[in-house]
């Protein structure tokens, strides 16, 4: 399909697009494919609140599916709402939810015809600003390509920036003003020292969509989240309690009210949704009335034959739990407080419920595991997957800033795949095993401990061509064992949640 006739595809079967045009107006870019786009809460939030200001547009614009066709076309990228040239807009709000679309943002840029650097770019181009979740770890690898980085939950912060950038009378001056903004790091003012994440008022909950498509990883869903935060401490989390006071709850009637009338299928989005006190009645209610319910982050210690029944009713095939460490002794080193028993009750609760499947995720990799607690798990998998079919969902573990395990190594991808080679023979013909690339984890690993210089190195990746190998000569140029510094200006609270 040609790149505009992708477009068109996509514009023609959404349903909740908002096409204005207003005298300000911003190119809201996801530097991933449209469909991972589509599934972002944050994302879809932001877009509403934007094209909810007087006077003001946010225009959508995507990392293509085929990059390099897009680039062979030799059109500039464009946005779906106007197809207007993404570099004609005064402003580009970048969303970043992880470390390697550092890559997509670069590809945006330079789609867009305009220099990824920020400092090869001259006061005429746009104000380049990006957000997200990423923003709650460790955003700095992206400072070399950003005029600006907006901190935390954007609910209300991203008003006060357009206000000041349009309000502003040059560039200059808008980025001055930016670098006085508690939340907003200026780099090229104020250097790599990040500045604390923003809050949003209880009032701007929850997130909920604006669009439905089927060209997503999750088709036609309506997305909204029931709760905010988490109150857990899990060591690896940028989640955790500690995360902007942790858990922020929404009433049940409040969620029920904002489902539209034509959303068939409905997505409970948030750290933890299963610890919303009101969470089977929200489940039921909306079973009750029809829809297909989908539910993320099940926690194994709050499942109990009424929340599974509602999942079920929901249209829940496959119930999916974690476990995350791969023995007890990983687990509990983790703060990850889920017992083995509890792994049995899911898988036993899903079988009596109907399910088709469990699904666990878990991490290998974790500091001071050893084979012995790989082994743990394949007996415990062998053991679930003799009372129900068990899928196993395994990433390497990748330290995260922002985290009590923050600055701990990265297993090593040798090591990684070892253990990944070790789990899936001991249960070979009994579980199904999904694993992250151990290559492509170390590369997020390199970027969550990073810094200027290692987005830099994202650069010389990408021209290289984007190939491991290209990644890999890129990261090993850097000077090795740079010192650590505080990213952080004192006060910062350890915090993630929905950004855009
Ligand atoms: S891993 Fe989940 S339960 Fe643990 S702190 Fe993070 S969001 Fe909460």
């Amino acid at each position: 399909m040609g790149v505009r006739a992708e477009i068109a595809t996509h514009l023609r079967d959404e349903v909740g697009a908002i096409h204005k045009e207003a005298p300000e107006s911003v190119a809201l870019v996801y530097p991933s494919p449209y469909r991972v786009a589509m599934s972002s809460l944050g994302y879809q939030t932001i877009y509403r609140t934007i094209n909810a200001i007087d006077g003001m547009a946010a225009h959508r614009a995507f990392l293509p599916d085929d990059v390099e066709a897009w680039r062979h076309s030799r059109r500039p990228l464009v946005t779906y709402e106007s197809m207007r040239p993404v570099s004609d807009y005064p402003v580009l709000a970048f969303s970043i939810a992880y470390e390697p679309e550092v890559e997509g943002l670069i590809q945006t840029l330079e789609l867009s015809g305009i220099p990824p650097l920020a400092s090869d770019r001259t006061r005429r181009h746009p104000i380049v600003f990006a957000g997200g979740p990423l923003t709650f770890s460790n955003p700095l690898p992206l400072a070399p390509f950003v005029d600006a980085i907006v901190m935390g939950e954007a609910d209300q912060s991203i008003y006060t920036v357009l206000r000041t950038i349009f309000d502003s009378d040059s560039k200059d001056s808008a980025l001055r003003t930016l670098s006085t903004h508690p939340h907003v790091l200026v780099p090229e003012l104020e250097g790599d020292i990040l500045p604390p994440i923003d809050k949003a008022d209880s009032t701007r909950l929850p997130a909920f969509s604006q669009i439905m498509t089927p060209h997503t990883e999750l088709r036609n869903m309506f997305l909204i989240e029931p709760e905010r935060g988490c109150h857990r401490g899990c060591t690896y989390c940028v989640m955790r309690r500690s995360t902007n006071d942790g858990m922020r709850i929404v009433k049940k009637e409040r969620i029920l009210s904002l489902v539209p009338d034509d959303a068939k299928r409905v997505g409970l989005v948030g750290a933890a949704t299963t610890d919303h006190p009101q969470i089977t009645e929200i489940v039921n209610a909306l079973a009750d009335s029809g829809r297909e319910v989908g539910l993320s982050s099940l926690r194994a210690d709050r499942l109990n034959d009424d929340l599974v029944a509602a999942l079920r009713r929901g249209g829940h095939r496959i119930l999916t739990t974690a476990s995350d460490g791969s023995s007890q002794r990983m687990r509990d080193a983790i703060q990850r407080h889920t017992s083995e028993e509890q792994l049995r009750q899911a898988a036993l609760l899903a079988r009596r419920h109907g399910m088709k499947r469990l699904k666990l995720y878990l991490m290998v990799g974790l500091p001071g595991e050893t084979d012995e607690d790989i082994d743990e798990m394949v007996e415990l998998g062998k053991e679930l997957s003799s009372l129900i079919p068990l899928s196993l969902g395994v990433a390497p573990f990748v330290a995260k800033r922002n985290t009590p395990l923050d600055g701990e190594p990265f297993a090593g991808i040798s090591l990684v795949d070892a253990r990944l080679r070790r789990l899936r023979r001991g249960v070979r013909g009994r579980v199904d095993v999904r694993a992250t690339s151990a290559r492509w984890a170390w590369i997020e690993y390199v970027l969550a401990q990073g810094a200027r210089a290692e987005g830099l190195a994202v650069l010389e990746a990408v021209k290289a061509g984007g190939r491991f190998s290209d990644w890999k000569r890129a990261f090993d140029a850097l000077p090795p064992s740079r010192p650590r510094r505080s990213l952080v200006r004192p006060g910062n609270r350890l915090s993630r949640a929905i950004a855009f």
